[in-house]
């Protein structure tokens, strides 16, 4: 089996504060075995860029702009995030999608720039609840066309992850059973592999996120599927992503 790195990815979205962030850092126990993410607002990625460097605990921005510079109020760029030191950044979440209205072919022009700047991507994908209800075929059918729709014109997988995040599952406490979430991630696997013609679709990270917290996680990262999670609500309580981690590490 794939030896494939493993991430647990904390998405703050538009929460905590500078000093609820120094606190979560200071409490969070960062292990040498998992890689950590957290992805706070952008007005913190400059401080929380130093404050954790150098350590296992990454700061990941969560979106950007497709340009480097240009007339697009309100929006950062790729050569700004890797300006205030930010190598990661999470595209195509869920609320970008559905909140923000983005569509696929904005994602891969964002991807594409990403690439190019050499920024490591968590690209998210994952059938919302209209799809889900009409059944698993249809739900992989979306999936597979996000991912074509979205990595087009990449000449590699290296330095993307892919999060499977059904959005029905997104803070709504719900989680898909384990053999579903198997299932997304084996065809993710397979639809990798066959656009970039190699097999790289066997050491991509696949992580899961959706409702992840430290009871439901034991289950999940049992399955060798899963590379580790993506997580929202669960990752603003410190002592909540210990136990998470803890799960991860046994
Ligand atoms: C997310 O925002 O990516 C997420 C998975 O949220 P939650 O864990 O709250 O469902």
């Amino acid at each position: 089996m794939m030896n494939r790195t493993k991430y647990l990815i904390g998405n703050w979205k538009m929460h905590k504060n500078f000093s609820e962030a120094e606190t979560w850092i200071e409490t969070v126990e960062i292990p040498s075995s998992i890689e950590i993410m957290i992805a706070p607002s952008f007005l913190y990625l400059y401080s929380l860029v130093r404050l954790t460097r150098p350590s296992n605990l990454h700061i990941a921005a969560q979106n950007m702009h497709y340009e480097d510079e240009g007339a697009f109020t309100g929006e950062v760029s790729p050569r700004m995030l890797l300006d205030v030191g930010c190598h990661n950044v999470i595209l195509g979440h869920s609320e970008r999608r559905h909140t923000f209205g983005e569509s696929d072919q904005l994602i891969n022009k964002k991807i594409c720039s990403a690439a190019e700047s050499e920024l490591f991507v968590t690209l998210c994908v994952g059938e919302p609840e209209l799809v889900h209800n009409n059944g698993k075929d249809k739900a992989m059918e979306y999936v597979e066309k996000q991912l074509r729709a979205s990595l087009q014109g990449l000449t590699s997988a290296l330095r993307i992850t892919i999060a499977y995040e059904p959005v029905w599952a997104v803070g709504s406490g719900t989680t898909p059973n384990i053999d579903y979430i198997a299932d997304m991630h084996r065809l993710i696997r397979r639809v990798v592999s066959s656009i970039f013609n190699d097999n790289s679709g066997e050491s991509i990270s696949i992580l899961y996120g959706g409702s992840v917290n430290s009871v439901n996680a034991q289950n999940l990262f049992a399955d060798s599927e899963i590379d580790g999670f993506i997580v929202g609500g669960a990752s603003l309580d410190a002592m909540e992503f210990n136990k998470i981690l803890e799960v991860m590490e046994e």
